[in-house]
């Protein structure tokens, strides 16, 4: 299936999680073979071939990194929020627009020098990103991208991974 086709299965859900919020729902794109398959391999021919380990965001990212995990020889690492990983490495929070949100790494995932990829489904105001770029770092590790499927720029999330190289399938 093409990409296009693919990103078409979209769903865009006004008031959720709040009123006055499009909420943008990659659901029917991962429940259809041929559109998740398009979109898993659309995110790889971005990924810097240096690349060795996916840090993948919960949770939508936990499907895509494990499939790109396993489709191109990553490893691939969960980056969690609090209170999930039995052994944590680093932690980072980071402002949401009310309030902070926490991500964590588990320990013995990444080790310094390891090349990796942040993937998620969304970026949005690129806090999230942000802060799986500064775990990643923190355990030493190189960030060789930023991958997603779709970016929404006029939450201004490329503003907040000055020097990344940010990919996404698609804006709105
Ligand atoms: P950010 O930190 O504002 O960039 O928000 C990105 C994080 O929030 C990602 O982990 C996304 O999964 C989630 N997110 C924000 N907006 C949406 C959306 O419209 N649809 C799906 N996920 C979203």
């Amino acid at each position: 299936m093409r990409l296009d086709r693919a990103l078409g299965l979209l769903r865009e859900v006004p008031d959720f999680p709040e009123p006055g919020v499009v909420f943008r729902d990659l659901t029917p794109v991962l429940a259809d073979p041929d559109a998740l398959r398009a979109v898993v391999d659309g995110l790889q021919d971005k990924i810097h071939p240096d690349t060795q380990v996916v840090a993948a965001i919960e949770s939508r990212g936990f499907l895509l990194g494990a499939a790109l995990g396993y489709g191109w020889h990553y490893g691939v690492v969960p980056l969690r929020k609090p209170g999930k990983l039995p052994a944590v490495a680093h932690r980072v929070s980071y402002d949401l627009e009310y309030g902070t949100a926490t991500l964590e790494l588990p320990a013995d995932a990444i080790s310094p020098g390891r090349h990796v990829v942040v993937v998620d489904d969304v970026l949005a105001t690129g806090g999230t990103a942000a802060a799986a770029c500064a775990l990643v770092e923190r355990a030493g590790g190189v960030v060789t991208g930023v991958s997603v499927v779709l970016e929404i720029p006029a939450l201004g999330g490329r503003d907040r991974l000055p020097g990344r190289s940010v990919n996404a399938l698609l804006t709105v």
